[in-house]
């Protein structure tokens, strides 16, 4: 007999351990699958910004190895700089074995069944259920919740349609002197023009600092040749160690529908990183409370719950990625209108921004419509018209 579930969660990364705590609170069986031996190391930079501290179902202050209250964005070459304050994180460091498993465990705690080395192979859908295939043979539930990351096993045997973008990222975990980590303590460090068409960052954990790129575009270049350009910027040349890790992240959501055949994509798998910048983890958990609340409101009905997912993430996360997708079609593809608005209204851009990463204010408060970007070209392009006739 296959195992049985109220809801099978696959993977166990911010999405599904949310989903699952969230499910398992309401005293529904779930049970997460994980294709790991965990804890495990997930390639991330473990940045979690203010706006996903405020969803965290649980207390992790224990998994926290710095609290970043500063952020400093770097414009190259232009030598400008911006730093912004806030009386609370805007970006928490982490490592993501740590923060997961930890999460996972409070999803455990609350009563989620966990099976560990347990990859999920296919996926087959029946009127009333759903059935996965894993290593160890075939489970069965009447919901599946696909938290499975950006290359999601389940939505492609399931046939989901999708329209993403996933771009390269790479990630250097860097072992540097004590006194040379100390330097870049507190600071979240966010630096544009080390590579044409994204950036480059620094975050300081208690006994290294990550430091990586990502390419907005799908063929970014040589990544390798940009870390490495940059580690030496950061004066990281008398590094001891290096571990060094790649994967994509998808910038752009899947064209929709988020839910078909009783399986509710979440996160990464249905594409919902910040498209500004490539930040995965606070969407990651909110789809994932979102999911189990549909499905806990919809009392596990097909229509109900397919009708209260669609409806929340309308409200909630679709509009902020369209309004990010404009911001971020700006800071990436018109380098010179960027420097322009940089050297005029740098600070101000970075206030914002800053907000909106700790969850004080969202892309669509913003107001970064498709008006106000033209607007901006338009007065960019008029004023270059101006200077090349003077
Ligand atoms: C280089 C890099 C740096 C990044 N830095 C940051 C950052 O600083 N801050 C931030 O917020 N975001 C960052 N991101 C994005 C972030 O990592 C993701 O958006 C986030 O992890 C998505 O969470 P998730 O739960 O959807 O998927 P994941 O965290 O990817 O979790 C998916 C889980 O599913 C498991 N799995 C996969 N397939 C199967 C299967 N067939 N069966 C069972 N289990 C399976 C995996 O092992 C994994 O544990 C970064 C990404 C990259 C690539």
């Amino acid at each position: 007999m296959p195992l049985t579930y109220d809801v099978i969660v696959v993977g166990s990364g911010p999405a599904g351990s949310s989903a699952a705590w969230r499910l398992a609170r309401a005293g529904l069986s779930v049970a997460v699958l994980e294709k790991d031996a965990l804890p495990r190391y997930k390639t991330c930079g473990g940045g979690i910004i203010g706006r996903g501290l405020q969803v965290l179902p649980v207390d992790m202050v224990h998994v926290i190895e710095q609290a970043c209250c500063t952020a400093r964005l770097n414009v190259f070459p232009s030598e400008l700089s911006f730093t912004t304050y806030r009386a609370s994180p805007i970006v928490s460091m982490t490592m993501r074995a740590q923060f997961d498993y930890a999460l996972l465990s409070a999803a455990q705690v609350a009563g989620a069944a966990v099976h560990q080395c347990c990859a999920v192979k296919d996926v087959s859908s029946q009127r009333d259920s759903v059935t996965v295939m894993t290593h160890r043979g075939a489970m069965t539930a009447k919901f599946i919740v696909a938290a499975d990351g950006a290359l999601s096993t389940v939505a492609r045997r399931i046939g989901m349609t999708d329209g993403r973008v996933l771009i390269p990222a790479l990630e250097y975990e860097v072992t540097i002197p004590p006194e040379r980590l100390e330097r870049f303590s507190g600071v979240a460090r966010f630096d544009f023009g080390i590579l044409p068409h994204g950036y480059a960052w620094a975050f300081p954990k208690r006994q290294h600092l990550s430091i990586g790129v990502l390419s907005m575009i799908q063929r970014g270049g040589d990544l390798k040749q940009s870390i490495m350009r940059y580690a030496d910027l950061l004066g990281c040349r008398d590094a001891t160690r290096i571990e060094q890790h790649g994967f994509v992240i998808p910038v752009r959501p899947r064209n929709g529908p988020y839910i078909d055949k009783r399986v509710l994509l979440v996160g990464d798998a249905a594409g919902f990183a910040d498209p500004v910048t490539g930040e995965g983890i606070s969407f990651a958990l909110r789809s994932g409370q979102l999911a189990a609340e549909s499905l806990v409101a919809g009392n596990l009905e097909e229509e109900p719950v397919r009708q209260t997912y669609s409806h929340l993430l309308a409200g909630s996360i679709l509009p902020e990625l369209r309004a990010g997708r404009l911001l971020a079609r700006f800071l990436y593809d018109f380098p010179r209108l960027r420097s322009w608005v940089f050297a005029r209204h740098g600070q101000r851009l970075c206030e914002a921004v800053t907000d909106v990463m700790a969850g004080t204010r969202t892309y669509c408060d913003l107001t970064f419509t498709p008006k106000s970007l033209f607007k901006l070209l338009t007065l960019h392009w008029r004023r270059k018209e101006g200077n090349r006739i003077a």
